[in-house]
């Protein structure tokens, strides 16, 4: 049993476990001496010392809350509570390091199915309590703390079964909890894949994401999470949705938009039912080189719009290209494009698309970086760990905008978070999800702490976000909107947007419990 809703093996304060630790390369790390002010951290809390308030909820709540999922699936320790408390931003991890987590949950409760979520749901609405919904707790937006101290965490971790397969259809219904790990072997038993593969994957779940609208590394060829759901089944205050009958439908609305990306506002997802493919008979991955990240995103472009389109198309530009050959030792300079193929006859496919990369000044650099690449694509949080136990600050954003205006919104966004760490910041950026009309961009921003580190993010970060809007650009293209990016996601929906919004939630919720404080603006 672990702290995570005994689901998963993530660590207390940091990505993964002490064990799978990662030295940071000795190339970044001097790299980053020359450049950084690095300012060793204080040794983290254990999670077994963090000091909680007890439980404040009375007997009669939480009586009911164990009628409703048995005695020992309503959890009071200090030590669960705490764990359940936030997510994995890095403001997230430096609170748990000095051992004062974000607003804890009053009890973890873990139901086993639909009807037990029901049962939850009954209680905290009669009894005024707030509800969390806890996947993999992987949230990087304030996700998964609420703007109330009276609540509850409802950690989905003991729905996790694979519920129906229809090979036929190539469906697959799973339960909201199924880590995506777990997910992926028991469909594999079937022949078939999901293709969903965040850089979260080692702990995120299938309810997290369709709750958030997540986007794994392989969108370009399996497209995202919200693609791939054909139904789910929801639990709300007022009763259950089940939503999604055909492939395709002309009754009204999609409902189903509806609830992905409701961030656990509107109601718990206990399954979806997604689209799967075969699994893959071969797998490729190669790297190329641009002169300059306008080159490759030229490059990039025409496969999104006029194929052949890779199943990984990724590009990072020039800080990230030489930031990532200090840990690889490569040094081919420029910008490295990643591009991987998953089917039947990848080498066709490739081949084509070798002349369009070629076309636009595309250097092959060959299949060793492609696969480093692909050996090493969950290190990213690893490494994460490490720069913060070497003294840096660690995180990122993200953003997506059409191709007209992308390039511009890099920038933007690039010069407003150099000027708000005015002492020396490097800014990485890449793009990994392509679309025929724009793209995403991604960046990651490694400083010093400084005194502060929390509140230099904060400040930062709100530089980055007024960047994005002005731009035009989404406040979010996969991360979600959580408590962090509320205000300007208010901006980009407008005043009747918003209105909206209230309006559906104070119908699926009346009492207000579900996620307060997350979302909706
Ligand atoms: C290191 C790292 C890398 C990441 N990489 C990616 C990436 O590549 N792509 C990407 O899309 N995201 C990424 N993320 C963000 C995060 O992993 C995703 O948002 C993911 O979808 C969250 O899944 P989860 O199961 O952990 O959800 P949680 O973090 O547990 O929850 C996320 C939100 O959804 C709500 N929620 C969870 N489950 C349910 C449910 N069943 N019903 C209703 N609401 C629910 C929660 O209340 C919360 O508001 C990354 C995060 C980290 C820390």
């Amino acid at each position: 049993m672990n702290e995570r809703g005994e689901v998963s093996g993530a660590g207390w304060g940091r990505w993964g476990t002490a064990e799978a630790a990662r030295e940071l390369p000795d190339g970044a790390r001097r790299l980053l001496a020359q450049v950084l002010d690095l300012a060793p951290p204080p040794p983290a809390v254990p999670l077994d010392e963090v000091v909680l308030p007890d439980c404040a909820l009375d007997d009669a709540v939480l009586d009911a809350l164990r009628r409703a999922v048995g005695d020992e699936h309503v959890v009071t320790t200090a030590r669960s509570r705490a764990w359940h408390a936030a997510g994995m931003s890095t403001p997230d991890l430096l609170r748990d390091r000095l051992g004062r987590p974000a607003l804890a949950p009053q009890a973890v409760v873990r139901p086993a199915d639909h009807a037990e979520v029901v049962a939850v749901l009954d209680v905290c609405s009669t009894h005024g309590v707030a509800v969390v919904p806890f996947g993999g707790g992987t949230s990087v937006v304030g996700g998964l703390t609420p703007s109330v101290a009276r609540h509850v965490t409802v950690d989905l971790g003991r729905l996790d079964q694979v519920v129906a397969v229809d090979p036929v259809s190539r469906t697959a219904t799973l339960q909201a909890g199924l880590p995506a790990p777990r997910a992926a072997r028991l469909l594999a038993a079937h022949g078939l894949t999901l293709g969903h593969v965040p850089q979260s994957y080692e702990y995120a779940t299938i309810g997290g994401f369709a709750a958030t609208r997540s986007s794994g590394q392989a969108s370009a060829g399996y497209g995202r999470f919200d693609d791939m759901v054909t139904a789910l089944t929801v639990a709300t205050p007022r009763g259950t949705l089940r939503i999604g009958r055909a492939p395709a439908s002309a009754a009204g609305p999609d409902l189903r938009q509806l609830f992905l990306g409701s961030e656990g506002t509107l109601g718990i997802i206990t399954d979806v039912t997604v689209r799967v493919r075969p699994l893959p008979a071969q797998s490729h991955h190669e790297g190329w080189r641009f002169e300059s990240f306008a080159a490759g995103l030229d490059a990039v472009r025409r496969l999104a719009q006029d194929g052949p389109r890779p199943t990984v198309l990724r590009l990072s530009d020039e800080v990230e290209t030489i930031i990532g050959a200090a840990g690889s030792g490569r040094s081919d300079g420029g910008c490295l494009l990643i591009a991987g193929y998953e089917g039947t006859d990848v080498r066709s496919t490739a081949e084509a698309a070798a002349d369009v990369l070629a076309a636009h000044g595309g250097v092959p650099l060959g299949a060793e970086a492609g696969q480093q690449w692909a050996r090493h694509r969950f290190d990213a949080p690893y490494l994460r760990d490490a720069l913060l136990d070497a003294g840096a600050f660690a995180e990122t954003l993200e953003t997506a905008a059409y191709w007209s205006t992308l390039l511009r919104v890099y920038d933007h966004v690039r010069q407003a978070l150099l000027d708000a760490l005015p002492d020396g910041a490097l800014v990485l950026g890449h793009v990994s999800h392509v679309y025929e009309t724009g793209a995403s961009l991604y960046f990651t921003v490694i400083c010093s702490p400084g005194s502060d580190p929390i509140g230099r993010w904060h400040t930062a970060k709100a530089a980055a976000g007024d960047a994005i809007v002005a731009a035009g650009a989404t406040i979010t293209h996969h991360h979600g909107v959580g408590a962090d990016h509320r205000t300007w996601y208010a901006t980009e929906i407008g005043d009747v947007a918003v209105d909206l919004l209230r309006a559906v939630k104070r119908h699926v919720d009346p009492a207000g419990i579900l996620n307060p404080g997350i979302l909706v603006p």
